[in-house]
């Protein structure tokens, strides 16, 4: 299968590194900003990289845009350009369109107008943060919906020894663990009976509110 082929405008400090990853990751990517500088700053890395105003819809079309598996719409500060652009992309057809969003009622916008993700960069690294600071034995917090989401979590020292039967996370907290990653690897059907150790990692989903009670138990005193 032919691998994906990625375009991404707007090339700010998000755009940019978006672009820059996935040419790492050694996929194809077309790199749009209307800034040159920022255009010639991507140019050695990513595959093609033009400078185009993506509110001007003969421009993207000309890009031929709409053979991209994938649109990412990275412009933040100027919502109207970000709105118009996706409006664009969706009347080219383009299959999936992802848009940053700069606050909740721009990213309802994006979402009416038929872009198929919206992301938060900023206020998802902002969440992110706080939980590792609340608990920091919190590696990674993912967000399934408003009202769940998956955590990773080091064992804390108070339950190294012990395992899950007796740590009781279920009836406990109604959440459930969904693995245990040990020396890299993931155990997707951890023994109950099973000791953990102090390297392990917890891959727990559950409520958030059931999740913050867990993670504030078992932060570190
Ligand atoms: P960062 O990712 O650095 O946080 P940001 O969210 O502040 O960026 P902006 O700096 O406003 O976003 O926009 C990102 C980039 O999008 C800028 O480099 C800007 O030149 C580019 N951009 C804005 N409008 C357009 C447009 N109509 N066409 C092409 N590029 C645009």
């Amino acid at each position: 299968m032919a691998k994906k082929q990625f375009a991404i405008i707007g090339l700010g400090r998000f755009g940019s590194s978006v672009a820059k990853f996935l040419s790492e990751m050694g996929y194809e990517v077309l790199a749009i900003d209307e800034n040159e500088e920022l255009v010639q700053d991507v140019a050695h890395i990513v595959t093609h990289a033009v400078s185009a105003d993506s509110t001007d819809e003969e421009a993207v079309r000309a890009l031929g845009i709409r053979n991209f598996d994938v649109v990412v719409v990275a412009i933040g500060q100027d919502i109207q350009a970000s709105i118009l652009t996706t409006l664009i992309l969706k009347d080219l057809g383009v299959k999936q369109i992802i848009v940053k969003a700069q606050n909740e009622l721009h990213g309802k916008v994006l979402s009416k107008i038929g872009a198929d993700k919206v992301i938060f960069p900023e206020r998802d690294m902002g969440l992110r943060v706080a939980h590792h600071l609340v608990s920091p034995n919190i590696l990674e917090h993912i967000e399934l919906s408003n009202d769940y989401s998956i955590v990773e979590m080091k064992v804390p020292s108070q339950i190294v020894g012990r395992n899950l039967k007796q740590l009781d996370i279920r009836v406990k907290y109604n959440c459930n663990v969904l693995a245990v990653k040990r020396d890299g690897e993931m155990n997707i059907t951890p023994h109950p009976d099973e000791s953990l150790n102090s390297e392990d990692v917890l891959v727990i989903v559950g409520r958030n509110d059931q999740l913050n009670r867990l993670e504030q138990a078992y932060a570190e005193p």
